[in-house]
């Protein structure tokens, strides 16, 4: 074959339609496939590094992932519609094109340079209102790996307790230490009220246990490469420890803070000075002041600013009225009655439950205040003899009347230390 017509073997172009050819021993590459080659490996690599552990990210937009919140979590609608849009921008911030594509134009060049932050996100809600089980469906939807983490457990180095990195070790945890797919995980980080300074003053001595945490934290949420011991607890010289890079994990933060809607009120009052607001719009902000929660409440309660610019979204959750809790007893899709219904049909039995004893559940976890997070430990004190009689009694159906169910619960240990 002479010169002149030398072609790629793999696109077929001929010598003069190509920038260069590389010659391999029985053929030839331009540099057109060279690139295509290069990007089919890449996302080969990517795919097989993504499916080790069983998790592979399914991004979905807004509008599916808040209907998917629907379909497990009652009411929060304005926190579900928060935490959708953060978490699809998150994602979608992820799947930015790597900074080495080759720039067309400056208008292209322009919006390359602009890099979206993480928005990691923190809510604010009673104990029980559904804030753990939003961050967890939401990390379900999309197949990431979670991890549910407490900050009262960890301390500033050089004290005792866990150092923050050990955050990321239940995460590789549960994705089988799969870095990569952990590097896309979710955690989500239980009472950070917990660790909020006790006083807004930071000239006052050193709060180790809460100022100190919060300084741990800020490297992790922001996104840099951290050393992960593997089991967890402090690290000690000779233990290998594990590169995760955190750019891409999204941190949800949750808390009870108690006593932030005395916060709110007097910013929003000191804010409305001047303002005409009428007495009606007045008494509907007092009625749910948390809806008016922001960054500023936070740090008044004790966050530093360092921590909450790294937290930039910031949403709340609806306390449950005996509403909701009835609806969270029936209705999403592995709600507590339906899940003993299903206990009881697995054992032959059909289960019938008389509507009252749904209101007289709702009632006590509303005397209980302990939130959804009350209703199954009641439904436990109802139906626990039940549960234990059935299987060797022959029964084909059991009906639950309210005499029951309150004869039941009046015997229970809940009932009795309530007493007490
Ligand atoms: P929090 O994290 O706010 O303290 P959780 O999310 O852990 O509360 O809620 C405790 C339990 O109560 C959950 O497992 C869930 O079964 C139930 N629950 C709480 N809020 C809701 C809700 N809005 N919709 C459905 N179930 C809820």
């Amino acid at each position: 074959m002479s010169k002149t017509t030398l072609h790629c073997s793999f696109c077929g172009r001929s010598r003069d339609e190509v920038k260069i050819l590389i010659a391999g021993q029985e053929g030839h590459i331009c540099e057109g496939c060279v690139d295509h080659a290069r990007e089919i490996v890449e996302q080969e690599v990517t795919e097989k590094a993504d499916g080790k552990s069983g998790f592979k990210l399914i991004v979905k937009k807004p509008i599916e992932l808040k209907k998917h919140l629907d379909e497990y979590v009652i009411g929060q609608d304005e926190a579900k519609k928060i935490l959708s849009v953060a978490v699809y921008n998150h994602y979608k911030r992820l799947r930015q094109t790597p900074p080495n594509k080759e720039v067309k134009n400056k208008k292209e060049t322009a919006a390359e340079e602009i890099e979206i932050e993480k928005s990691n996100v923190i809510m604010v809600g009673e104990t029980g209102t559904g804030k753990t089980l939003l961050a967890k469906t939401i990390a379900k939807v999309l197949n990431v790996p979670f991890a549910i983490v407490d900050a009262t457990v960890f301390t500033e180095a050089g004290y005792v307790g866990e150092d923050v990195e050990s955050i990321l070790t239940r995460l590789l945890q549960v994705c089988n230490y799969d870095v990569s797919a952990a590097e896309k995980g979710i955690v989500y980080i239980d009472e950070i009220d917990k660790i909020a300074r006790k006083s807004d003053n930071p000239s006052i001595t050193r709060d180790v246990s809460g100022e100190g945490v919060q300084q741990g934290l800020l490297k992790l949420l922001e996104g840099t490469e951290v050393l992960v011991p593997p089991q967890g607890g402090r690290k000690h010289p000779d233990q290998k420890l594990i590169k995760v890079n955190t750019q891409h994990i999204l941190f949800i933060c949750g808390g009870a803070f108690d006593g932030v809607d005395k916060i709110i009120a007097r910013r929003v009052n000191t804010n409305s000075i001047g303002f005409n607001v009428n007495k009606q719009i007045q008494d509907e902000m007092k009625s749910n002041l948390l809806r008016f929660i922001n960054a500023q409440d936070l740090k008044s309660f004790g966050l530093i600013p360092e921590l909450l610019g790294r937290l930039p979204i910031v949403t709340y959750l609806n306390p449950l009225d005996s509403e909701t809790l009835r609806a969270i007893l029936v209705q999403p899709k592995n709600a507590l009655i339906k899940q003993y219904t299903k206990l009881f049909d697995l054992e032959g039995i059909a289960l019938k439950i008389e509507e009252p004893v749904l209101d007289f559940m709702v009632k006590k976890a509303m005397e209980y205040k302990l939130g959804a997070r009350g209703l199954r430990s009641i439904c436990e004190s109802i139906l626990t003899d039940a549960m234990f009689e059935m299987p060797s009694s022959g029964q084909k159906e059991f009906n639950l009347t309210l005499d029951y169910a309150m004869n039941k619960f009046d015997h229970s240990k809940m009932s009795i230390l309530k007493v007490a």
